[in-house]
């Protein structure tokens, strides 16, 4: 077989290679690439791209066969699980913080596993990672308790490649230590005008749209007996088959809900939505009589 040229290094080189989008190359440039990117995605890579990528993580991918693993994980501090751990490029974490990290930037798991530590290390001093925020006595703040106030809010980030990616800001990252050491009274205060306003409930939730779900099958839309309601849990918390009511002048209806899904796809299926938190509840039957803007008592 005749000898090509490597079109990342330049390099001649036997047998077939790899193809990228505008060339092919080496095994040997192969064998590093596999270290920092997936297959899939290299084919859409161009050579230059490719070039650049294993430029950018050289010392890395040199040093790659000589990362020990810990005895602990460098995020979490808890002992690292044998099986359940994420080898990345430069360090192992566990699978839970590998978890969490992917969640921050909208990815795959398998795609943290080749970013290098640095990359992700700053994820890990966000509120909504850790769970909370410590203020500068050393006193930590929970962040589930302070939702109520200080829920994620999303924003729509234009994607150069078309579309919108969804991107969470957590308010707590950028709390002073005197707001967040009045954040806890705040919240109090917040649950009880709420309570005199709607009265005990297990939980409240506020409407922000309600869609009737279909299936779809050449081309045409069956509707289904079955609506996603969504909004955002105002009190308290929603577990599934909570019931959902709403009271009109005429009475007050209550349904089931079946399924609770997240804000993002609201199709995962969750066993609980905690307070502060954007959801979709599913529900079965006729809900012609839930508008936006209603707030359902849960219980
Ligand atoms: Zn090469
Ligand atoms: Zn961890």
């Amino acid at each position: 077989m005749a000898e090509k040229n490597c079109a990342v290094c330049g390099n001649p080189y036997k047998g077939i290679g790899s193809s990228c989008k505008d060339g092919s190359y080496c095994d040997a440039c192969s064998k590093k690439l596999r270290l920092v990117c997936r297959e899939d995605d290299a084919e859409f890579m161009s050579a230059s791209q490719i070039r650049e990528m294993l430029n950018r993580y050289a010392s890395k991918i040199e040093a790659y066969d000589t990362v020990q693993k810990p005895e602990t994980c460098p995020f979490c501090g808890k002992k690292l699980p044998k099986l359940l751990n994420l080898r990345m490029l430069d360090a192992y974490i566990c699978a839970d913080c590998g978890n969490r990290a992917a969640e921050m930037l909208h990815t795959g798991y398998d795609a943290i596993g080749y970013k290098c530590f640095s990359e992700i290390a700053p994820l890990f001093s966000q509120a909504a990672v850790q769970g909370g925020k410590e203020d500068a006595s050393g006193r930590f703040h929970d962040a589930d308790a302070l939702r109520i106030v200080y829920p994620l809010i999303r924003t729509l980030l234009e994607d150069p490649e078309g579309g919108y990616d969804v991107e969470y800001i957590d308010p707590l990252d950028s709390l002073s230590d005197a707001e967040l050491r009045a954040a806890e009274g705040l919240a109090a205060q917040r649950r009880e005008a709420l309570k005199t306003q709607y009265g005990e409930h297990k939980a409240l939730f506020e409407v922000d749209d309600i869609a009737k779900l279909y299936n779809e099958s050449k081309g045409r839309r069956g509707y289904r007996n079955e609506y996603r309601i969504g909004g955002r849990v105002l009190f308290g918390c929603i577990n599934r088959k909570d019931t959902a009511a709403v009271t009109r002048a005429d009475g007050t209806q209550s349904f089931c809900i079946k399924k609770l899904g997240d804000s993002r796809a609201y199709s995962n299926d969750l066993k609980e939505v905690k307070e502060g938190a954007e959801c979709g509840l599913f529900i079965e039957g006729t809900v012609s009589c839930i508008y936006p803007g209603d707030i359902l008592l849960i219980d």
